[in-house]
C-alpha cells in the first residue's frame, strides 16, 4: 500500500473532516480548537464564507491564466488592494506561490538591484525549505542538515535574544548591532553585501518579536551602505502581530517586503513588493513561474483583504492577543517550567525551561501533545524545540481564547502535575 513519506513529521494524529472559523472537526468525531491555523495561514478562519464564495465564483470563470501569457482580473484587483496596505513607496509587486519562492525572488532582486553577492541573515531566522531558502535559514540544523552544499554568499549575524542571553532588550540590541558591524568589517564588506534579511518576529526560530530598535539599527546601516533591507513578513504579516505588518512596531520600513501565508486564507500565493525603481533593476523575464499569482488564489486574496478590513481583524488580533498573553502570563505564575511567555498580537510563544534555565524540549513536546488531548491544536518551534507556539485565527473570539487558555493550562497540568 502506498503511504505518505516518513519525511513528513506529523505534529498531531488528527485527520480533518471539515473546519469552520477557529474549529477543526476530525474524522474521529472530535472538535478541536485550532491554534495552529495551518502554520499561520488561515487568517480569516477556516472556510470564511466570503473567501469560499470568491474562490467558488472564480473557479467558474478561469482557474489558471498564466500571468506571463495572459493577465487576469483577480491579480490586478489584488495588486490594487495590496496598494492600500503596503508601506509607502513599495508600489511594485511580483507574485509567486509559496513563501520560499518569494524569499528566493527577493534575494534575486536584491542581488540584481545592488550587483552585490552576499546576504546577511540573523540567527534563528526561518525563510523556507527550498535549497536557497534553507541556505538563509538558521532556525535549526534540521532545515539543512544532510543536503549540503547550500547556496554560497550567506552570512549569519546575531539576533537580540534578550531572554536567552539573560540581558535586557537594550543590551541585547546593542550586542547584536555590534556583531553586525563586526561582520561587515571582518567577513562581508558593505560593497559585497546585497541585503539584510530579517523577520519582524522569529517564527519557526522561536516566536520571538524582533526588537524595534534592532530593525531601526538595520535600517540605518542599510541606508549608510546601500544595502537592501528585506522584511520577511510571510508569517508575521497580514495582522498576525496586531498591526497589519509586523515591522510597524518599529520606525523602520523595508526596501523589499515578502508576504504569503495569511494573505489568501489558505490558497497558495505569495508576493514581494518593492519600489518600481528597485523592481526595474530586475530585467523582464528574470522573475516568473508557471503557477505564480494563480487566479483562484488571487480572488481568495482579494476577499481576504476585504474581510480583514471589514471585520477589523487587525484590531481583533491586537485585542485578543492581549487577552491571550495576559492569560498565559497568569498560567506562568503557577508553572515554573514556563520560563518565558512572549509575542505580539496572535503570534505568541511559551518557552519551556528546566530549573537550570536551559531549554526543555521534552516538556514542550509533551505539552504540545497534551493540548491535542484537551481538544486544542498547538505547535512547537525554536532551534531547541522548547517553545510552544499559539497562532489562532484572526477571527478568534474572547470565548475561544478563554477556552484555549483553559485547555492549555489543563495540558501543562497533565504533563508537570
Ligand atoms: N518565511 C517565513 C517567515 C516563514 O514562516 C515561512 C514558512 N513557515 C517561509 C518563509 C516559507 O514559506 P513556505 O513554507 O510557504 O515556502
Amino acid at each position: 500500500m502506498t503511504s505518505l513519506s516518513p519525511a513528513l513529521k506529523q505534529a498531531t494524529p488528527v485527520v480533518v473532516d471539515h473546519a469552520l472559523g477557529s474549529w477543526i472537526h476530525g474524522t474521529d468525531g472530535k472538535d478541536y480548537l485550532d491554534f495552529t491555523t495551518g502554520i499561520g495561514v488561515t487568517s480569516t478562519g477556516h472556510c470564511h464564507p466570503k473567501v469560499v464564495a470568491a474562490a467558488r465564483e472564480q473557479v467558474g470563470k478561469i482557474i489558471h491564466a498564466q500571468y506571463t501569457t495572459v493577465m487576469h482580473k483577480p491579480l490586478l484587483e489584488l495588486t490594487e488592494k495590496l496598494g492600500e496596505v503596503l508601506p509607502a513607496g513599495l508600489d511594485s509587486v511580483f507574485y509567486a506561490n509559496s513563501g520560499s519562492e518569494a524569499v528566493e525572488a527577493a534575494i534575486r532582486l536584491a542581488r540584481m538591484a545592488t550587483a552585490r553577492p552576499n546576504i546577511v541573515v540573523f540567527q534563528g531566522g526561518f525563510h523556507g525549505r527550498t535549497v536557497a531558502a534553507a541556505s538563509l535559514t538558521t532556525a535549526g540544523t534540521k532545515f539543512s542538515a544532510g543536503f549540503s552544499p547550500l547556496m554560497a554568499g550567506v552570512h549569519m549575524s546575531a539576533f537580540p535574544y534578550a531572554y536567552r542571553y539573560g540581558w535586557d532588550e537594550a543590551a541585547a540590541v546593542r550586542f547584536a548591532l555590534q556583531e553586525l558591524d563586526y561582520l561587515l568589517q571582518t567577513r562581508t564588506a558593505p560593497n559585497d553585501t546585497a541585503a539584510f534579511l530579517i523577520e519582524p518576529a522569529l517564527g519557526d526560530g522561536g516566536y520571538l518579536p524582533t526588537p524595534p530598535a534592532f530593525m531601526e539599527g538595520l535600517r540605518e546601516r542599510a541606508d549608510k551602505y546601500g544595502i537592501q533591507l528585506i522584511f520577511d513578513e510571510v508569517q508575521a504579516g497580514v495582522g498576525r502581530m496586531g498591526k497589519f505588518w509586523g515591522h510597524q512596531y518599529s520606525r523602520a520600513t523595508p526596501d523589499i517586503l515578502i508576504t504569503a501565508k495569511g494573505i489568501a486564507s489558505g490558497f497558495p500565493i505569495s508576493a514581494i513588493a518593492a519600489s518600481t525603481e528597485t523592481m526595474s533593476k530586475a530585467w523582464p523575464g528574470s522573475q516568473g513561474g508557471t503557477y505564480g499569482g494563480n487566479a483562484v488564489s488571487a480572488a481568495a486574496g482579494v476577499a481576504t483583504l476585504e474581510v480583514v478590513k471589514e471585520e477589523n481583524l487587525v484590531e481583533n488580533s491586537r485585542i485578543r492577543g492581549e487577552q491571550l498573553l495576559t492569560g498565559l502570563k497568569d498560567i506562568q505564575t503557577r508553572f515554573p517550567v514556563i520560563g518565558d511567555v512572549r509575542g505580539r498580537g496572535l503570534m505568541l510563544g511559551i518557552e519551556f525551561t528546566g530549573e537550570d534555565g536551559k531549554p526543555d524540549a521534552s516538556t514542550a513536546a509533551a505539552v504540545q501533545q497534551a493540548t491535542t488531548d484537551q481538544g486544542l491544536l498547538t505547535l512547537t518551534c525554536g532551534p531547541a524545540g522548547n517553545v510552544v507556539r499559539l497562532i489562532p485565527a484572526l477571527v478568534v473570539t474572547a470565548e475561544e481564547i478563554a477556552a484555549g487558555l483553559d485547555r492549555f493550562e489543563a495540558a501543562v497540568g497533565a504533563v508537570v502535575g
